[in-house]
């Protein structure tokens, strides 16, 4: 019985099943397998709020008509090393891959581009656009804004949820190397974990939530269950610090609104993001750049590891480690995960017996 399955599955297996479930649920298959890859990538990287387990609320979204699934990244506004892209509450996915590639088009001419992508339906994980940028050898900064639905993030000090998980991402090219990425939720932890740990009935480590009267719990049913807490920042007033600017920043200036009450808030996920391009050649050029960048990653991996670590890893190691873990051995799914998607595809428009095909 596929529904009682406890999944460990092979990661092309994953792909070709999640880019079906959105061509049955009115995709093209270029955008299907574009989505499909992205979230299979964030589940193979380790981060599996971000992976598969989507796909429920992107198929509802869809049949409600908050996910355009037809929507492109267009240019609404042109200024050199300024644009504006608006993504028509299209996947994130294929619109943040374009207005990427649009802005990695513009920056070879400008040295720096200022990009703000807004509307844009869940851009999923964040790095996916940054890599994208390292790896064409370029720096990436983003502040990124999530609407749309109820906020789940207590600002520091408080109780209330006014803010969302406002993730911040940085990379770093390298020549010879992956580039270093840093890809974070600015909460405590990312809200998808606490679904992933609440779905699991695990804890949650310390201090990433506060119960209804601002009290540290390691309870996620507080985010799903009534009377509700809150998800904490990350590192008390600076991570919410960090957090406002994204708000600010994503959702005010390159987007279209902020996490505001008199915002709509109809249950769909909308992310609005700035994002920064830096050609380091047009710094101090690339060769002193990636001597430094070299020898400091060097530096920091000799350093002696505290009790109870292995080693010191740089950003975006731990990702690149579950990478190879993940292809080589599959990626686990919770049975509630797979149960969501499997009930998520029969919706979409697969009949039982496609699904046993496609997944067997
Ligand atoms: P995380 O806490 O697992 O990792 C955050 C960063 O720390 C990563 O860059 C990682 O490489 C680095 N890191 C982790 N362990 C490390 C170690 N031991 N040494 C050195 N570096 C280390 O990530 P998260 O905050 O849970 O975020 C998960 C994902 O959620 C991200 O991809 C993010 O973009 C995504 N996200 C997306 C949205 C959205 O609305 N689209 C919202 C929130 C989060």
């Amino acid at each position: 019985d596929v529904y009682k399955r406890q999944m460990l599955i092979d990661h092309d297996k994953l792909a070709r099943f999640t880019a079906r479930i959105f061509t049955s649920a009115g995709a093209t298959a270029p955008v299907a397998k574009e989505v499909a890859d992205h979230l299979v990538m964030a589940n193979l990287k380790g981060h599996d709020s971000h992976g598969v387990g989507m796909i429920p609320s992107y198929v509802a979204n869809i049949s409600n008509g908050h996910l355009r699934t037809d929507a492109h990244a267009e240019v609404i506004r042109d200024q050199g090393a300024v644009l504006m892209i608006d993504g028509g509450t299209g996947f994130g996915q294929v619109v943040g891959r374009e207005a990427v590639d649009i802005a990695l088009q513009r920056v070879k001419e400008t040295g720096v581009v200022s990009m703000g992508v807004r509307n844009c339906h869940h851009l999923g994980r964040i790095g996916a656009y940054g890599e994208q940028c390292g790896r064409a050898g370029y720096v990436s900064v983003h502040f990124v804004n999530v609407v749309g639905h109820e906020p789940q993030v207590s600002p520091f000090g408080g109780r209330d949820r006014r803010m969302t998980t406002n993730p911040f991402c940085c990379v770093v090219p390298r020549v010879d190397d992956d580039p270093l990425v840093l890809d974070m939720a600015t909460s405590a932890i990312a809200l998808g974990k606490v679904r992933v740990a609440h779905m699991k009935s695990e804890p949650v480590p310390e201090g990433a939530l506060v119960d209804h009267e601002g009290l540290p719990t390691s309870n996620p049913a507080v985010m799903y269950e009534e009377p509700f807490g809150a998800l904490g920042p990350f590192g008390n007033h600076k991570g919410y610090g960090l957090a406002v600017m994204c708000e600010l920043l994503g959702g005010g200036l390159a987007g279209e609104w902020t996490a505001q009450p008199e915002h709509q808030r109809p249950g769909t996920i909308i992310n609005h993001m700035l994002m920064l391009v830096l050609d380091p050649a047009a710094f101090g050029g690339l060769a002193g750049f990636q001597r430094e960048v070299t020898e400091m990653v060097r530096y920091l991996h000799s350093t002696t590891p505290a009790k109870g670590f292995d080693r010191v890893r740089v950003p975006g190691e731990p990702e690149q480690e579950s990478l190879t873990l993940r292809l080589a051995e599959g990626i686990p799914i919770d049975d509630r995960s797979w149960r969501g998607i499997l009930k998520a595809a029969g919706k979409a428009g697969l009949i039982e017996k496609d699904i046993e095909a496609l997944i067997a």
